[in-house]
């Protein structure tokens, strides 16, 4: 969200256009700004009747440049250059935290202005950091550094992390993007913020540093969803090894069963031009046949020319690649998880036999995240339309692939849910009468967990 999308017309067409989530980028914009962003949506997908998610992404420790003399300095290859945290008219660059620049080591590198320059430390004198340019260009006053190498000094959450953090839970918002998240710790001091009840938002790691990807296993276990972060990830690793370590994020949380969303210059080119290039709809594409749940757009929606047309194209490029793979991904999908016997077996096999009988749609009801991922997971054709009475899981569930949420009056029993699966599938089109659905239910009649639907039926539309 941003400038570009404010306008109610261009809002309702990103939601008709298919747009499920909707980031409010925390590092831009007051208070004020993002709780009219968020009444907007809200408003506007309760009038349209469609789930959107809201995420708030958090700054996270990002440094900066402090005001240079002129606004800018244009550095050269094989120069020198101080970084110093106080004014100092013989330092070329101050940034403002003494404890992360004392933390530098002799050799280390340090990139400015989203990595297009580069710096090799050759001395530290306790945060008066002697450098070298590796690769030069001009560096603007506020823009942002990054030590792929160090671990940053700065807590996460920071303490501007924690105002967002608290707004959005005042505002019930679904997800909250962690960003620069370096240990599971991050999370779950974050998670200490939350509300006990579990209807917090849910926290979504955004891997964007190197130690991050040192222990992936680890952090997407404690996260609820996960982003490639592709745009800081290609300043803190090697952008030549983004696309295996974007196959390799998406795969560790295919396996864990976590939404998982691929970010940054998905259709870059669209921030000014009205068409994409052929390289972008390929990477649209290569994302969801890697097993993305989600693609993201940012500045080609918050401040591009063309946002309705942006997410249009998304939608195009994800649709036709859909309609292609959709059978071979689900087969696939059941063939490499089939030997697991967990609790997701009933699952697995409503799944199985949703593609065997070719069923319009798997329906559950469910009052949590892990009893819809259970079914989602197996990335089956048909719909999985998860029930549930919780207007906060509705729209969170919005972020997972292959999954319809539909809001359940309160007490529903078995029967209200298998008609508002009907009625959903029949408003749509993606059913006649007669056609099979896979339903699975708890026969405790408290769908609490994935462990408590235990009952497999098939009924017809
Ligand atoms: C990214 O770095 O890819 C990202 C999604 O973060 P942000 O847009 O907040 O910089």
């Amino acid at each position: 969200m941003g400038p570009s999308t404010d306008a109610p017309e261009v809002l309702e067409a990103l939601i008709a256009a298919g747009m499920d989530v909707a980031r409010i980028n925390a590092s831009f914009g007051a208070d004020a700004e993002h709780s009219r962003r968020v009444l907007q949506i809200r408003g506007l997908a309760r009038r349209l009747g469609q789930p959107v998610a809201i995420l708030m992404d958090l700054p996270g420790p990002k440094y900066r440049v402090a005001d240079l003399p002129g606004g800018s300095i244009e550095l050269t290859r094989g120069s020198r250059i101080t970084l110093a945290p106080e004014s100092d008219p013989s330092v070329a660059i101050v940034l403002p935290d003494k404890e992360m620049l004392s933390s530098l080591q002799t050799g280390e590198e340090v990139y400015l202005t989203d990595g297009s320059v580069k710096l090799r430390v050759l001395t530290n004198a306790s945060g008066r950091v002697d450098c070298e340019v590796v690769v030069g260009g001009a560096v603007r006053s506020g823009s942002g550094v990054n030590f792929p190498e160090s671990t940053l000094s700065a807590l996460i959450p920071t303490a501007e992390d924690r105002r967002h953090i608290q707004f959005a839970v005042e505002h019930q918002l679904e997800w909250i993007g962690v960003s620069y998240v370096q240990s599971v710790d991050d999370l779950a001091r974050i998670r200490a913020m939350l509300p006990k009840s579990g209807d917090g938002p849910y926290l979504m790691a955004k891997i964007e540093r190197r130690q991050a990807l040192a222990m992936l296993d680890e952090l997407i276990e404690a996260a609820d969803g996960v982003m490639v972060a592709r745009g800081d990830l290609g300043v803190e690793t090697d952008l030549a090894k983004i696309p295996m370590v974007q196959k390799r994020i998406i795969a560790l949380a295919n396996a864990k069963a976590r939404p998982v969303v691929t970010a940054t210059q998905m259709l870059e080119s669209m921030v000014k031009h009205e068409r994409p290039t052929r390289a972008e709809v390929t990477d649209v594409a290569n994302a969801l046949l890697d097993g993305t749940d989600g693609v993201m757009l940012s500045a080609e929606t918050a401040i591009g020319r063309y946002p309705v047309a942006a997410a249009e194209m998304l939608q195009r490029v994800l649709a036709a690649t859909e309609a292609e793979n959709s059978c071979r991904i689900a087969t696939a999908c059941l063939r490499e998880n089939g030997s697991e016997a967990s609790h997701d077996s009933l699952s697995f096999v409503a799944c199985q036999l949703a593609l065997r009988l070719g069923a319009k749609a798997i329906v559950a009801p469910a009052s949590s995240m892990a009893a819809a991922l259970a079914i989602a997971r197996f990335r089956p054709i048909a719909p999985v339309l998860i029930a549930t009475e919780s207007e906060h899981l509705y729209r969170s569930l919005a972020a997972v692939r292959g999954v319809s949420p539909l809001l359940a009056p309160p007490a529903s029993d078995s029967l209200t849910t298998l008609n508002l699966a009907r009625e959903w599938l029949l408003a749509r089109n993606l059913a006649q009468t007669g056609d099979a659905l896979v339903v699975l239910s708890a026969s405790s009649g408290t769908p609490a967990g994935p462990a408590a639907l235990d009952t497999l039926q098939v009924a017809q539309v």
